[in-house]
């Protein structure tokens, strides 16, 4: 598409919104540029697209990816809670480890939830999951704190190991659940997993720079 279409309707901008779908209330012909990116969509095109995606207060350039408001989950509530182990991961074996520690009990779907009023199964907890206690494996801890208070560690589906429906499912955060080997591909050694994890929190709208933005 060149820039002057609309990437969600693939219609020129200077035309109409093409969006087929349920209308929302704003006029077609509205254009409007996203802050951040500079991005130009139809205006009825942005709203639609939020209208269909699960409406939790943060809208995403479909162009570049980037992220506005701050984007939340629907993991079921639980605990999170971490320490340090004295004990060195594999490739890791300069500092301690830190051990986070899941908990979600089983209990009943809300409505944001894909089966509303049914119960949910919370298989495999407590969750253990461990990082190096290196500056690196600190950072991501801190941001996986905010990911958690932004309800996006877990959700409820199905699990893509067992086929079981409505339980608790980790959400395209990855974790290292094995200690001491790497049995199960979610171990150490694994040099390039701290920035992998980065990547996939940044695609969830959390990194240190955006934290920072949100303070002032
Ligand atoms: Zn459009
Ligand atoms: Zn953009």
């Amino acid at each position: 598409p060149s820039v002057q279409d609309c990437t969600i309707c693939m219609e020129r901008l200077s035309a109409p919104s093409g969006y087929k779908g349920p209308q929302p209330a704003v006029k077609p012909d509205l254009v409007g540029k996203l802050v951040k990116c500079g991005h130009v969509f139809h205006l009825h095109c942005l709203v639609a697209m939020y209208n269909n995606g699960n409406k939790d207060g943060s809208l995403q350039c479909p162009t570049c990816k980037t992220i506005y408001g701050v984007k939340t989950g629907t993991q079921p509530p639980g605990k999170m809670e971490y320490h340090i182990i004295p004990h060195a991961l594999p490739g890791h074996s300069d500092c301690k480890t830190i051990r986070i520690i899941y908990n979600i009990p089983p209990g009943v779907q809300g409505p944001e939830h894909p089966n509303p009023g049914k119960s949910f199964t919370a298989r495999g907890f407590p969750r253990h999951c461990y990082l190096p206690d290196s500056e690196k494996g600190r950072k991501v801890l801190k941001l996986l704190l905010v990911a958690w208070d932004r309800r996006l560690i877990f959700a409820i589906g199905t699990s893509s190991t067992t086929g079981e429906s409505d339980t608790v499912i980790w959400n395209e955060i990855h974790h290292k659940t094995e200690f001491g080997s790497n049995l199960t591909g979610h171990g150490y050694p694994d040099i390039n997993y701290l920035d992998n994890v980065l990547a996939e929190l940044a695609a969830q709208g959390i990194t240190e720079e955006s934290l920072a933005q949100e303070k002032d």
